[in-house]
């Protein structure tokens, strides 16, 4: 395939397991390092395009090992070509970021860090099972600037059981000291395959949209702007590489447990770190399964995908380009959302109202 514009690469390693986390990651395996990007480089010489974004993230990409790092960007940037002012993220933890990795990340072209933070307070930390505190963060993200990066996102996450919003906001308060280009706040969810499931930890829904609209007054408040449901940035730096995603635009994912969509296809690569590693070495392909999905089924989804940004979603101009039209049953089903006041239309776009947006998910299942 040589038209790729949009990369994905998954980083599986990281130190220990969350108990929130239901990602496909591969824990005290960094012996496998090595292997892992021979596997890669193999995947990667698949492909060849002008990148317009690369999002390395996982896992936790900076678990690699700094000539891992290097390795790794030099493979990339052998097997594709970068149009200029490309964006290139990688994803860091406090913990595991160096002043050699960043250097390293710098001279090799990344322009924009993703830093898991989750929280300033030590004791949310030690809640969340996090391997790093406060003071972490704090020179992590000193340590990133010093190295000249200056567009950084921080990752937030909100919601525990019984969490205040005093003490929410005093938390996000701290972050924003920061002032970072970006941050992504994300309520605490009880993934199934999480250990947070297994000790059956309930979470608030209704009290975590309290924190939420608490929030998202005062992100407004310090000017970094939302633009997703979960995702906030200065002027000028929101994220690309997802702003491509959620528009329905292709890419192509790379690595172990890795989805991809291509040539109208959606296909992913096997989601551990032994099977992938095994069938990249004997077929040169991890992948495991794939799908097309019909013409009326990838507009619904692009659609309620453009409902979770700002922006919301020009229906019409989507119809045109997928060259199909919703159902009639489905735009009545919008119809009767507007009405109750969850969407809107507004200059010919449909957006989610502030009360619509905490409902998404049972708006999108009802429409699909
Ligand atoms: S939350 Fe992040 S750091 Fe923790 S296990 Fe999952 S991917 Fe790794």
């Amino acid at each position: 395939m040589n038209n790729v514009s949009a990369v994905y690469v998954h980083i599986p390693f990281c130190v220990k397991k969350c108990p929130y986390c239901s990602f496909a990651v591969a824990v005290n395996q960094n012996n496998r390092q090595e292997e892992y990007l021979t596997a890669l480089e193999k995947e990667a010489g698949r492909y060849s395009g002008k990148i317009s974004t690369l999002y390395i993230g996982g896992g936790t990409p900076s678990c690699l090992s700094s000539s891992g790092i290097e390795r790794l960007m030099s493979i990339l940037k052998r097997s594709f070509d970068f149009r200029p002012g490309a964006e290139i993220t990688i994803e860091v933890n406090p913990e595991s970021i160096s002043p050699d990795k960043a250097r390293i990340l710098k001279v090799a072209g990344v322009n924009r860090v993703s830093m898991g933070v989750q929280s300033l307070n030590n004791g949310i930390l030690e809640l969340l099972g996090r391997p790093h505190r406060r003071q972490d963060v704090l020179d992590a993200f000193n340590l990133l600037r010093s190295a000249g990066f200056d567009n950084i996102n921080l990752d937030f996450i909100y919601g525990l059981p019984g969490q205040a919003v005093s003490e929410v906001i005093n938390d996000l308060e701290q972050l924003l000291l920061l002032g970072s280009e970006h941050c992504s706040l994300y309520a605490l969810n009880v993934e199934p395959k999480s250990l947070f499931y297994a000790r059956r930890m309930e979470v608030d829904q209704d009290a975590q949209g309290e924190l939420y609209a608490g929030m998202v007054r005062r992100m407004a408040a310090a000017g970094v702007i939302q633009y997703e449901v979960s995702n906030f940035a200065r002027p000028g730096y929101e994220s690309r590489h997802n702003i491509n995603t959620w528009e329905g635009g292709e890419y192509i994912g790379l690595g172990m447990a890795a989805h991809s969509h291509a040539a109208g296809e959606r296909f992913w690569n096997a989601d551990t770190l032994p099977d992938y590693l095994t069938r990249m070495r004997e077929s040169g392909s991890a992948r495991t399964g794939g799908e097309r999905l019909p013409a009326e089924d990838k507009l619904t989804e692009v659609f309620l995908f453009g409902l979770r940004m700002n922006k919301g979603v020009d229906l019409e101009e989507l119809e045109k380009k997928a060259g199909v039209r919703l159902s009639d049953a489905k735009k009545e089903m919008i119809e009767s959302f507007i009405e109750m006041r969850l969407l809107k239309e507004y200059n010919g776009r449909v957006c989610a109202t502030p009360r619509g947006v905490l409902l998404l998910d049972e708006i999108s299942a009802r429409i699909i």
